[in-house]
């Protein structure tokens, strides 16, 4: 097997070799062609070093969106690993159905210190999407305790994300990822995405008065009565596309879904712990939801954990005698685990001895001038950000917005270049993502940057004749 690097070619050494063909051979995975992924040589990602990933070849990568968007102050953070470390000589699980442990009890008071007013119980699952399902079934059992039984529907919105199982699908709007699932789906009202650069409805901020929020109190207007809840993803829409929202939609949608009486479900997974410049995204408009999904970041990128977090009222609906049958039957066997709930602390306390989100500051508007350059190059359509969540849309024709066909891979094509230049990315479709950990060393930001630009670049311009 023969590896392309740099270049240059590598002969690969006998343990990658046996570890690419184990991989072929057994391991199927995530959202991956694998019949493409078969032809390919593998990358095994061995060890972490801050901002980078260093393969069985002993190349260094910047780890340019996160590890699927989860780490946040790099690899090998101090704090975490001994977070860990210690918790494995004491404990590394038990169950938190009737009894607690030391870090889910901490982390739960250090969670509700620093989510947005109002909210105060933390229920633990193990991934993003277990906790958009507890979210959902809470909203849902909320409003039969209220006594309100009709109220069963979910709004979401056009392009929105909420993870891979089926209630999670049935509030998402990405047709690609969701479609075929749809026989075994729940019925939601689905609102326009706040998709700016290419309006669902036609119009263009501002002077369009966020008539895409307003096509969610249209919705409410009518069928409130049989509305549970509003679900979307504030700020970025992320697997979306990277899609950002103008500024005073969330507060709209607050205010509607006070008018209506209906609850409010914000999904941080991705945009939690600092990836928008503040600690949760709901931050920049002031709003509390009534439900806030955390996961992903949680950890710091180390281990699977993630929380629905609620307010008293919504918790309170659930309480009554144990022959009530008021609970909230809905548990996972890992839910806070006590490693995760030490990585976690971990990571609260990097963020604090870092003073991460201080100086993530500079860092936003380093990378907001920066990529005002990409702007000017001829197949961008379209560069957008909050804080460190961009997304950068390819366009075969900028005047039209006439994207690249599938077919072109485009987005793969940048990300195929950048990993020549040892820059880890993964596009969506003809969008280049870039997420990198906020604790990236502005060096390698830098580095991340200008990489990526120039991977647009090459890749753009030497298909830009091709019309499939
Ligand atoms: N919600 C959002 C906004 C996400 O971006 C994701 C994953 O990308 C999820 C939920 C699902 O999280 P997980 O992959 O941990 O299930």
């Amino acid at each position: 097997m023969i590896l392309h690097t740099l270049g240059y070619v590598n002969v690969m050494s006998d343990r990658t070799k046996k570890l690419g063909e184990y991989d072929k051979e057994f391991v199927w995975h995530p959202f991956t062609q694998m019949k493409e992924y078969g032809d390919k040589d593998p990358v095994v990602i061995e060890t972490g070093e801050g901002a980078y990933l260093i393969d069985t070849e002993g190349r260094k990568y910047i780890d340019g969106v996160s590890s699927l968007w989860v780490n946040i102050h790099g690899h090998k953070v101090p704090e975490i690993d001994n977070a860990i470390k210690e918790q494995v000589d004491r404990l590394s699980h038990s169950t938190l159905l009737g009894v607690t442990n030391p870090p889910a009890a901490e982390l739960a008071k250090r969670l509700i210190d620093i989510c947005p007013s109002g909210l105060k119980k933390v229920f633990y699952s193990g991934d993003g999407a277990s906790a958009v399902e507890v979210a959902l079934k809470m909203a849902f059992q909320y409003w039969q305790l209220k006594g309100r039984p009709e109220k069963t529907k979910f709004i979401c919105l056009e392009n929105g994300y909420h993870g891979d199982t089926l209630g999670a699908v049935s509030v998402g709007g990405i047709d690609l990822f969701h479609s075929a699932f749809e026989p075994l789906l729940f019925e939601t009202y689905q609102a326009p995405s706040y998709y700016c650069y290419r309006c669902p409805l036609s119009l263009a901020y501002p002077s369009c008065g966020l008539a895409c929020a307003g096509r969610i109190e249209e919705i409410l207007k009518e069928h409130h009565d049989e509305v549970a809840g509003v679900i979307f993803e504030p700020y970025v829409q992320a697997a979306g596309g990277m899609i950002v929202s103008p500024p005073g939609y969330l507060k709209k949608v607050r205010e509607y879904c006070d008018q209506y009486d209906v609850l409010m479900i914000l999904d941080e997974v991705a945009t939690g712990f600092g990836r928008t410049g503040k600690m949760f995204a709901c931050e920049h408009e002031d709003v509390t939801p009534d439900i806030l999904v955390l996961g992903k970041g949680m950890t710091g990128g180390y281990l699977p954990l993630s929380a629905t977090v609620t307010t008293e009222r919504v918790y309170s609906a659930f309480l009554g005698d144990y022959d009530e049958f008021k609970t909230f039957f809905h548990g996972h066997s890992y839910a806070g685990n006590p490693l995760s709930c030490a990585a976690s602390l971990g990571n609260l306390d990097a963020f604090e001895n870092n003073s991460t989100l201080h100086n993530l500051q500079e860092k936003i508007k380093y990378l907001e001038d920066e990529l005002k350059e990409f702007t000017g190059l001829k197949h961008v359509g379209d560069v957008r950000n909050k804080g460190f969540m961009v997304g950068i849309e390819l366009v075969r024709d900028k005047d039209t917005q006439e994207p690249y066909a599938p077919g072109m891979k485009m987005g793969w094509k940048v990300a195929d270049l950048a990993m020549e230049d040892e820059v880890l990315i993964r596009p969506l479709g003809n969008v280049v993502v870039l997420m990198p950990p906020i604790g990236i060393p502005m060096d390698d930001l830098k580095k991340l940057l200008r990489v990526t630009y120039n991977s647009i670049k090459k890749a753009t311009e030497e298909n830009s004749n091709t019309s499939t």
